[in-house]
């Protein structure tokens, strides 16, 4: 019984001891991959903040953070901010806070608005640096992220995020959290693969599912800090899915909650789309599709 006391303190004071005990469970290959990896949120706001915590406490390599706003006392019915933190940029406030929770993160703060020409460029610049910490990858890539979260809670901003990912053929997530507080969604989109933003006109893709999940202009949304969180916890699920390769990564996850329904869907690209760097994704993914098939094959 001693050794078991013995084993019982070192799990408890180490947290990554629970962490890789997905590896011994067989439930992820190698867990400590994870350090290897570098993930953009874009928006800290009810959703992004709880995102970044969540990737924090799991051990993430490096975040970058992107958000253009301060942190308000009406923020305080959300998670994660705290009310001495009020007036500080949320992308520093986070900091503070993530630092704290894990000093190994490499966490990047970008106070900026990604719709304007020079928050744009700055944005667009970020995603391509490689990862200071592992200059050399396993596998080429030429983006500097492996991952990017889009959590802000407008069409324009996911347009920009839609554009920055078909011009960089960059995997993201889409989360959005709809305007009466009590639905929400996450959506994995794959430059050539599945639909991206501009695809299809979001109100249409979404009816029946989830019908307001954008914020109309000099409207007083509600916020509940539960379906938030709640969307947080399956964009987070779904992104450490996707990156440690366990599991199934769901193409369309939506969430009502009141009643407790989450429907999924798949979502084809759009050869009509509007989107120019899209169509060409969508090229280059037909032309790849004879090696996709022949890898497919040989396994
Ligand atoms: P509310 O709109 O309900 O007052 P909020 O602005 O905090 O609250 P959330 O849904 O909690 O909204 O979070 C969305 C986050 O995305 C916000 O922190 C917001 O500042 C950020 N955001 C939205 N558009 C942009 C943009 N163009 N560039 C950078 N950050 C953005
Ligand atoms: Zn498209």
């Amino acid at each position: 019984s001693k050794v078991k006391e013995m084993s019982a303190e070192v799990v408890d004071s180490n947290p990554y001891s629970r962490l890789m005990a997905l590896q011994r469970m067989g439930i992820v290959e190698n867990y400590e991959r994870i350090r290897d990896f570098s993930v953009a949120i874009v928006g800290i706001g009810g959703v992004g903040s709880v995102s970044a915590e969540m990737l924090t406490r799991c051990g993430i390599g490096r975040l970058l953070l992107y958000d253009y706003d301060t942190v308000e006392l009406a923020n305080m019915n959300r998670l994660f901010f705290r009310p001495e933190q009020v007036g500080m940029t949320k992308t520093d406030a986070a900091v503070q806070t993530l630092s704290e929770i894990n000093p190994d993160v490499v966490l990047e703060s970008y106070s900026l608005n990604i719709t304007t020409v020079k928050g744009f460029e700055v944005f667009m610049e970020s995603l391509r640096r490689q990862n200071p910490k592992n200059s050399v990858r396993d596998d080429a890539r030429s983006a500097g992220v492996d991952l990017v979260l889009s959590c802000v809670d407008n069409y324009e901003a996911r347009m920009v995020v839609n554009q920055a990912c078909n011009e960089l053929n960059q995997t993201w997530i889409e989360s959005g959290v709809s305007e009466d507080a009590v639905s929400g969604h996450i959506q994995l989109l794959i430059p050539g693969e599945t639909a991206c933003f501009a695809c299809a006109p979001p109100l249409v893709v979404a009816s029946g599912v989830d019908e307001r999940t954008l914020k109309r202009e000099g409207v007083c949304a509600a916020s509940l800090p539960t379906t938030m969180g709640v969307v947080a916890g399956l964009l987070v699920q779904n992104a450490l899915k996707f990156l440690l390769k366990f599991g199934e990564v769901s193409p369309y996850l939506g969430y009502n909650s009141l009643k407790d329904y989450f429907p999924t869907m798949e979502m084809r690209p759009n050869p009509q789309c509007s989107n120019s760097a899209c169509l060409e994704r969508q090229k280059e993914y037909l032309l790849e599709k004879p090696v996709r098939d022949a890898l497919a094959k040989a396994k």
